[in-house]
């Protein structure tokens, strides 16, 4: 297997309100994201610069000596300080000229508004001559695709809903049409919960290798991103042949799982809610809540998923003593002899809020938030949890010293894992 290097890509962002923090640039990450996916580049750099001549000339050159493909987006609008077009016309050596299917296309829009055209509209729908042009189905400013020092350079609007539109319908395919039969990057996540970051490390280290011994050390990297509470194992794999990347990529997930047992729940996008409703719908199976210092947090992940009303049945947030009484029925001397915070608390609060709706699985939560309410014995950060299934009931205790914020994520996070643990039994 010989080392190929993926095709480098970069991006370049134009525009005074980005410069100056006015704008987010989500054009960046959008392009970056959509270049990545085409699995054979690698996005090297991104720039931003402002609407200054010699900056973005600066900007162009650099990215397009550096790298194959440049995905540029801003400044193709009508006013004096729109000045892409220019500047990409002099770095090609060539002059700016109307693209006129562009330029009628305005025209007849303009007159159905019952607008004027003025001489700067004109300005609007210029490309360097020569260019191979990209309709704006989204808006007025053509995207366009020119060659500069060996780097195929495309131009598009900076307005997000014109820049995606022409990006993802015109833009990306001429793209893959030019590196069609380049090496594949492929990349695969694997998602892990309840295990820190440094753990994970620690666990996987010389993985790499061990997997596949022979393998040049740079056709595969391995990378950590911490979304938390999760953590994202990333694996990217680069082959000239697709179908030996993905399996060298099966082999690594194989490995990833056995070093990592049951911390990985998941592969992909989807988060714990997504993957706890689809063990849930596997085994057609419902669920309720009696929450306290979640606040709803567990019910308001599961509910974000579409279709959770297949298996979501009822969620209660019980924050005072006595509501857990009056409503759940949980008995004053639990109460009085462990305290609200506690294992029998929270069992009691499982197994009746699953009764109470008639549903295969209850859960409950019952905790110390913080920043106060701690004491040496229950410290803020303590929070119990419990599953109660037909037959038994599973808790847990946390002791995690975080903000409020992060407790309460923390332990809404915890309590779908068991209750994945709990719907992911064989019956
Ligand atoms: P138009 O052709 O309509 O004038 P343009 O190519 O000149 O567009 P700009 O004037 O640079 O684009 O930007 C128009 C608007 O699009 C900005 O005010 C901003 O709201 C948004 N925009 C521009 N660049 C970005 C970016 N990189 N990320 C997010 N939004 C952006």
């Amino acid at each position: 297997m010989a080392f190929v290097a993926a095709v480098l890509a970069e991006i370049v962002t134009i525009g005074d309100e980005l410069t100056r923090g006015e704008t987010v640039d989500t054009n960046s990450a959008f392009l970056a994201g959509r270049l990545t996916e085409l699995g054979v580049c690698s996005v090297g750099w991104l720039t931003s610069c402002r609407d200054v001549r010699a900056d973005i000339a600066d900007a162009l050159v650099r990215a397009a000596t550096r790298a194959k493909i440049v995905l540029v987006s801003g400044g193709l609008g009508p006013t004096e300080d729109d000045l892409t077009v220019d500047v990409a016309a002099e770095l090609a050596g060539v002059e700016p000229v109307v693209d006129e299917p562009s330029r009628e296309r305005m025209e007849r829009r303009f007159a159905r508004a019952h607008f004027k055209l003025t001489p700067n509209n004109i300005r609007q729908v210029r490309v360097p001559s020569g260019a191979r042009v990209f309709d704006n189905r989204n808006g007025l400013a053509p995207g366009f695709e020119i060659a500069l020092r060996g780097a195929s350079v495309f131009f598009m609007p900076g307005i997000p809903r014109e820049m995606s539109r022409l990006c993802d319908e015109q833009i990306i395919p001429r793209i893959g049409e030019l590196l069609a039969g380049a090496p594949r990057v492929l990349r695969r996540i694997w998602r892990v919960f309840g295990v820190g970051e440094s753990h994970v490390d620690d666990r996987l280290s010389g993985l790499l290798a061990a997997v596949d011994p022979t393998a040049p050390a740079d056709s595969a990297s391995l990378h950590f991103n911490v979304q938390f509470p999760d953590v994202l194992v990333k694996v990217i794999a680069r082959d000239e042949d697709e179908a030996r990347a993905r399996a060298r990529l099966d082999r690594l997930g194989t490995e990833i799982r056995a070093r990592l047992g049951e911390a990985v729940y998941g592969e992909g996008d989807d988060g714990l809610p997504a993957v706890v409703g689809a063990a849930l719908r596997a085994r057609g199976a419902t669920v309720a809540l009696a929450e306290s210092c979640t606040g709803g947090l567990i019910g308001h992940l599961l509910t974000e998923v579409p279709g959770s009303s297949e298996y979501f049945r009822l969620g209660m947030v019980l924050y005072a003593n006595q509501e857990k009484v009056a409503r759940l029925g949980v008995s004053e001397a639990t109460l009085a002899q462990h305290g609200a915070v506690s294992r029998e608390c929270v069992e009691e609060m499982a197994r009746a809020v699953r009764d109470l709706a008639g549903a295969t699985y209850g859960v409950a939560v019952s905790g110390i938030a913080g920043p106060s309410g701690g004491t040496p014995d229950k410290p803020v950060g303590t929070v119990h949890l419990a599953v109660a299934s037909m037959s038994e009931v599973h808790a847990k205790v946390l002791a995690y010293p975080g903000t409020r914020s992060q407790v309460k994520q923390l332990a809404a996070h915890w309590a779908l894992k068991l209750l994945l643990t709990e719907a992911s039994k064989q019956s």
